[in-house]
Parts: structure tokens; sequence; C-alpha cells
């Protein structure tokens, strides 16, 4: 009999099958639910192995979540649009999602929130840095080697392209990006983030005209959210709002830093 459940690759199935048996009996199931509660037990067990397979995939760097994110702090963030892009009607569709402001805001946080609601919802998700791609789009040997790598980028329905904005790119690796968001685009989802404003684009690229080609793609279907606010990492800092750029500076210019930063 175990031969049959190798041969039907019914791997889970086999390990719960004496719990579920004895519970059976013990619980006298009818033999309709007794089959039910089996194939279930089977194709949860497969569901867990392949969450499991995506997010190795996914090279998620942690775990986050948007009821880990507190709101309060970000008042100019939209609690109830965050709750509505975590239904994932973005990747369906294949929207964009960017995220823009300062460091310390939470852009990161809540890129891997949505990450990680799409794995769950059994969606294929690559989360990588700018820094990381550029240098993937850079160091193969032969054209063939990188339109395999460039493909890797491509395939996943959610690529997530944090820290955008610390990395300026070669020519080469301007070209590639833009080959990649252009392969992506009205395809599959790009989850972004940058500190970084869109004008900017042409020097980190390189190429003002390839920055605005590129934008196009990536702005046409794009859900915009900056965040305009203080750096979580700094909340603690006694004295400090943990605000370094958006907000005026509490301390008159001219007076005596109080030399918390
Ligand atoms: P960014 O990517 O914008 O630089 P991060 O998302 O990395 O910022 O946030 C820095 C740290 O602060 C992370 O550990 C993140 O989980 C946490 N964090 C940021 N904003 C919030 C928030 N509003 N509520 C809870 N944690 C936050
Ligand atoms: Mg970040």
């Amino acid at each position: 009999m175990s031969g049959a459940y190798k041969q039907l690759n019914l791997t889970q199935l086999e390990m719960v099958l004496p719990k579920l048996l004895e519970q059976a009996r013990r619980e006298q199931w009818t033999y309709e639910t007794l089959l039910e509660r089996a194939l279930t037990a089977e194709l949860d067990g497969r569901e867990r192995k392949a969450m499991a397979r995506r997010l190795k995939a996914a090279r998620i760097p942690g775990k986050k979540t948007i009821d880990g994110f507190d709101f309060s702090f970000q008042p100019t963030l939209s609690e109830r649009h965050l709750r509505e892009l975590a239904d994932l009607s973005f990747v369906r569709t294949g929207t964009n999602v960017i995220f823009l402001g300062p460091p310390g805001t939470g852009k990161t946080h809540l890129s891997l929130a949505l990450a990680n609601q799409a794995l769950a919802q059994g969606h294929s998700v690559l989360f990588t840095t700018l820094a990381e791609l550029a240098q993937a789009l850079e160091s193969a040997s032969h054209p063939g080697l990188m339109r395999q790598r460039v493909r890797r980028y491509i395939a996943p329905s959610l690529l997530v392209i944090d820290e955008v904005g610390y990395t300026t790119l070669s020519q080469e690796q301007a070209h590639y990006f833009f080959e990649l968001v252009t392969a992506r685009y009205e395809h599959g989802s790009i989850i972004l983030t940058s500190n970084t404003s869109f004008a900017q684009w042409g020097n980190l690229l390189g190429d003002e005209v390839l920055a605005t080609a590129l934008l196009d793609r990536l702005l046409h279907h794009a859900e915009v959210i900056a965040i305009n606010g203080r750096s979580y990492r700094m909340k603690d800092r006694q004295g400090d709002r943990g605000d370094l750029s958006t907000q005026p500076a509490r301390t008159p210019i001219g007076a005596p830093s109080t030399g918390v930063r």
C-alpha cells in the first residue's frame, strides 16, 4: 500500500493517515467525511510546501506585515489605501506600486508586507535591491547569459526593487534595467521604493532620454505613494522627532545644536 502513496505522490496523506483513521474511528466519521478530510490534508500539505518553496525563491529579507505597521506614526499615509493594496488586485492587473520617501519612513516595510501577502495568496515573488539587480545586470560574459538573467526578474508575478536612488547605473546596466521594466510592462507588477524624486532618474541612469522612456512605462499603470514623514528609526531618540528633511527644523538656524544627531 505504501508504494501506492509514493507513486501517487500522496506524501502528506501518508504521513497523517494513521492519526486521521484513529480520529475517524473515534468520532465515527462517514466514509465521505474521511475521504474529504484525507484529501484536504494532502492538499493543505501541498500548499504548505508550495508556500515554503515560493518563500525561499522570493529571497525576502524579513517578515513584515501591514498589521505591524504603525499608521499613526506616519499620518500622511492612508491606511485604507494600503489595506486596499493588500487585497492584491494590483498584482492581478499588472499595476506597479512606487513608494517614495526619505529613509526610515517604512518603504521597505510596506513592500515586504505586500510581498508577503502576495506569497500567501499563491503569487510568485522576487525581492531585490537596485544595487543587487545592477550587479546581476553587469557581470554576464555574453548576451545569452544576460538574457537568461533578465528573464529571472521578468518571470515572477511580483518583482520588488528596493532602494532605488543609492546606486547609479552604467550604460549597460541602465539598458538592461530599461529592458526589464519594458518586459514587465502590462504583464507583471513591480513594487519599487526610492528616496529619489523622478526628476533625478536621469542622473541615476546616466541618460535623460532613457529615464523618460523608462518612467513612462513604469508610471503608466502605477500607484505612487509618497511618504512625507519622519524616520521610524529615529523615533526613540530623545529630543528628536526623527525627521531629517521634510519638516522645518525645530532648532532655529544658528542656534546651538542639541547634539542629538
Ligand atoms: P525605509 O525602507 O523607508 O528606509 P524601513 O521600512 O526599512 O524604512 O523602516 C525602518 C525600520 O522601521 C524597519 O524595521 C521597519 O519595520 C520600521 N518601521 C518603519 N515605519 C514603521 C511604522 N510606521 N510602524 C512600525 N514600524 C515601522
Ligand atoms: Mg528601505
